[in-house]
């Protein structure tokens, strides 16, 4: 199916084309108002200003693992990133890039704001500790010219801002717990994903996480049936709803159950947030998602809402860091 673009689609490139990279570059082939112009894995990039041929993009990172053997604009380098913002002219990125070690995302959030470009930038962080240094880069972020929405994934992101909606009818809130449930087929699809979650097991750590082989990963999920089972979890859920205004960090719990040998969800995905209206009633509302979304819809799906709502703000001069939980995305057609 070929979709016409709009008169001027959002140039939009993908950092990272791993399990989200990919999902997210087959989102943007249905969509008519971005247009996928360039994306960078590890070991190169391709840059495409009429947009990118997505099926081809897939099946070659699939058999060469990398999208810089592209026949048509595709250029092999150990520096994609660097070599993507000197080369390309992109109105905003999605950064589907693995956040390992733990200060990446702000390494190379730095390295946009060195470069000189300007735009959107939206991610899908995980953990509390890496939106803490974003938070850093605010004012250098401001000064840019970049607008970046940071937490914009399914948790933190789509249940996130779900939340801070839902908290409107309270007048205290008393908690927010967050549960997820994901069905993956096979754990080689979302490597990144995997090894943040295992960082989270009791005994790990996001360097251990990072330093496992993939046949450690493999024998470890052995040992676990291919479930990951995880509670009080280190999210920036927490911090998102604490900036927002909603409640303190501390009550807010992330945890869930990640399957990674069967893509059903072995749990429903909820929020639940609990609160005191102004009469006095105690109650909670629970959003819950739809059982068939996967967790690359439930990511992509958000991230570029987030990006359309950033383009939005940055055409206004309205720059610097936002989380999910303070501006609401747009509908991308
Ligand atoms: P993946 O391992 O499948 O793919 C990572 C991709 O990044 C690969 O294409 C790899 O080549 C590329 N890459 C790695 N280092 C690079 C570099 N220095 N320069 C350029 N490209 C580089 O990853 P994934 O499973 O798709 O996960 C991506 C991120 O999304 C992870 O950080 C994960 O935690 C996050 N995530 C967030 C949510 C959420 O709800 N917020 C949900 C799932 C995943």
């Amino acid at each position: 199916m070929i979709i016409n673009k709009a008169a001027n689609p959002i140039r939009v490139g993908v950092l990272g084309f791993g399990g989200l990279g990919q999902a997210a570059a087959r989102i943007l082939a249905a969509k008519q108002e971005m247009s996928l112009v360039t994306v960078a894995d590890h070991h190169g990039y391709v840059y495409q200003p009429q947009g990118i041929n997505i099926d081809t993009a897939i099946s070659t990172y699939h058999e060469r693992q990398s999208v810089g053997y592209l026949a048509e604009g595709g250029v092999l380098s150990s520096n994609s990133i660097q070599d993507v913002l000197e080369n390309g002219v992109v109105d905003g990125y999605f950064l589907a890039l693995p956040n390992l070690p733990n200060t990446f995302m702000a390494d190379v959030a730095r390295q946009f704001i060195q470069s000189g470009w300007k735009g959107v930038l939206v991610d899908a962080l995980k953990r509390t500790s890496a939106v803490e240094q974003l938070l850093e880069l605010q004012t250098a972020l401001q000064e840019a010219g970049i607008t970046y929405l940071t937490g914009c994934g399914a948790t933190p992101g789509l249940l996130t801002a779900a939340a801070a909606v839902a908290a409107q009818s309270y007048a205290e809130i008393h908690s927010v717990k967050i549960t997820f449930g994901v069905g993956i087929a096979n754990w080689e699809a979302y490597r990144a994903t995997i090894r943040e979650d295992i960082a989270h097991m009791p005994g790990y750590d996001v360097e251990q996480a990072r330093a496992m082989s993939d046949q450690e990963v493999a024998a470890l999920l052995d040992k676990t049936n291919g479930v990951i089972s995880l509670e009080n979890m280190e999210h920036a859920d927490d911090i998102m709803l604490e900036l927002a205004g909603i409640c303190d960090r501390d009550r807010v719990t992330v945890g869930g159950v990640v399957d990674t040998r069967n893509p059903k969800k072995p749990l429903s995905t909820n929020v639940q947030v609990t609160g005191r209206t102004f009469e006095g009633k105690i109650s909670t509302h629970t959003f819950t998602l739809g059982d068939e979304t996967s967790m690359a819809a439930n990511v992509c799906g958000p991230a570029f809402g987030y990006l359309k709502a950033g383009v939005a703000l940055n055409s206004r001069g309205i720059t610097g860091l936002f989380t999910a939980a303070e501006i609401m995305p747009q509908f991308v057609k």
